[in-house]
């Protein structure tokens, strides 16, 4: 099939011509003419294989007929993270060249008064991070009254515990009579259910198995303990052909720890989480993508939809924690038929992460033995929490989970954290030794800790002691914890 088959016109076919596609992926072949119906649709497909377009071209085309008002954007798209944001104004410039559109581009980080400045003007498209979309919403700077296509990318981000009350309150300020796209890779049942409330009859077009990862990616397993990572992580990054490479840490305190471990180790390396300024988020990932720097360690804010198109490796430091974000980061390697390869270490720990990991792709990892080690021997049930109602599986994996859950969170809701009273997070320590390359250095030497969400519920204002045990000072007799059998 060609573009010219799918319905798009003059200006928007010379635009493709131009960036060099000659013919649709399979998401374009199939959403591009139900969007210019202007049905609702459901686009589920691999990471890296064109879904930006497949919403971005039509939208053009949309928009060819009217003007926009001001402050009454006639489009908009949301977005998880500030960078995917960015990717899809990039689309829109490239694909849109030929016709007269307007956009706006409204993320955290950047000058608010040159943002009201263009919105003022009248724009055909916004796109979003839902927190400071609606900062300006409530400051009255936008009126969502006008918005005639509705766009969620990575959906099912957007759709999570983190983002959902954020999405529902934008949606509430859009009109009934809209269309509504959201596109993901991975879409779990529950999610998808949620996601039927925003949408009218939506055609649902899968283009690959559902939590299916491209032939094109080799995976390994590495087994490791925890104290080796590091090390092995080092090894294999020596051994292997890393043309560049991304390093997935589920915890942003353990990005940072990596990325010193590096520096120390005098590797070419920067670091890209949520809590750094967008500054220096942006310039990072300019500097990775320009090959000035061959590692990237990260947390997820980079594992979705992001762009670079010539990863040869991503590595898994950790094991995710939701399975679905193990095809998420992978996906960052192997896009557009290219080759990668991806490893992931894997502890004594995380034998149950895995095993859904595996379970989802339909697969077993192979395991790279020869860089393997030996495991610590697996974490022993413990009996303790069994008094106070825990199984002993929920109280060994309680500390762990409740860490990386409070930290995903923050990741996940920048929203709420542009919005919260700012509570300053700990700084890591000053870098020692020189970063590898000036610009990783300059994108981490630049990080300042954003203000985070504080999470924890205030202090209860009681002025009663607690009551005193008299009878048995604070020890509970033991025939106390006998079972009463009451007849
Ligand atoms: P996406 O899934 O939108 O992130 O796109 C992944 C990559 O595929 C990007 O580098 C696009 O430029 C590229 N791409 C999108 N559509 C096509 C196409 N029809 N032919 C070739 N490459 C494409």
């Amino acid at each position: 099939m060609k573009f010219s088959d799918l319905g798009l016109n003059e200006n928007t076919l010379k635009a493709v011509e131009e960036v060099g596609y000659t013919e649709p992926t399979p998401i374009q072949e199939k959403a591009i003419p139900e969007i210019l119906k202007r049905n609702d649709v459901m686009g589920i497909a691999q990471t890296g294989t064109g879904k930006t377009a497949a919403f971005t071209l039509p939208m053009i085309d949309i928009l060819a007929n009217g003007r926009a008002k001001a402050l009454m954007p006639r489009t908009l798209i949301l977005s998880p993270t500030r960078e995917l944001a960015t990717q899809i104004a990039e689309c829109f410039q490239k694909y849109g060249k030929y016709q007269k559109l307007t956009m706006a581009l409204l993320i955290g980080g950047e000058s608010m008064v040159e943002q009201q400045k263009i919105l003022s003007r009248g724009v055909d498209v916004l796109i979003a991070t839902p927190g400071r979309m609606i900062d300006l919403c409530e400051r009255g700077r936008i009126l969502l009254r006008d918005v005639r296509v509705f766009v969620l990318d990575e959906a099912d981000r957007m759709l999570d515990m983190g983002f959902i009350p954020d999405v529902e309150k934008i949606a509430s300020k859009l009109p009934s009579m809209r269309q509504t796209l959201l596109f993901s890779a991975t879409m779990l049942p529950e999610i998808k259910a949620l996601a039927q409330k925003f949408m009218k009859f939506p055609v649902e077009i899968r283009v690959d198995p559902p939590m299916s990862t491209a032939d094109t990616v080799e995976q390994f397993i590495v087994k490791t303990n925890e104290r080796g990572k590091r090390e092995v992580l080092r090894n294999l990054i020596r051994a292997e052909d890393v043309k560049n490479a991304m390093i997935f840490c589920n915890r942003k305190k353990d990005v940072d720890i990596l990325f010193k471990s590096f520096t120390k180790h005098k590797f070419s390396v920067a670091a890209l989480h949520g809590d750094m300024a967008q500054g220096a988020r942006t310039d990072t990932l300019n500097a990775f993508r320009d090959g000035n720097v061959q590692l990237l360690v990260c947390s997820d804010v980079a594992a979705r939809g992001l762009d670079l198109p010539d990863v040869s490796h991503v590595f898994n430091f950790d094991v995710p924690v939701n399975s679905e974000d193990y095809i998420h980061r992978i996906g960052r390697t192997g896009r557009a038929g290219r080759t990668g390869r991806a490893f992931m270490l894997v502890t004594s720990r995380d034998f149950k992460a895995l095993a859904a990991i595996e379970k989802m792709i339909g697969k077993k990892i192979e395991e790279m033995s020869r860089f393997s080690v030996e495991m610590d021997p697996e974490p022993e049930p413990k009996t303790k929490g069994r008094r106070c109602g825990k199984s002993a599986k929920q109280a060994e994996a309680a500390p762990k989970n409740d860490a990386v859950k409070k930290d995903e969170k923050r990741e996940r809701a920048p929203a709420a954290k542009e919005k919260q009273p700012a509570v300053k997070e700990k700084q890591p320590a000053p870098e020692k030794e020189k970063a590898a390359v000036p610009a990783a250095k300059a994108a981490n030497g630049n990080k300042k800790a954003k203000p985070v969400q504080n999470n924890r519920p205030p202090k209860r204002q009681n002025d009663r002691k607690p009551a005193e045990t008299k009878a048995f000072g604070n020890a509970m007799p033991a025939f106390m914890m006998n079972e009463i059998k009451l007849s």
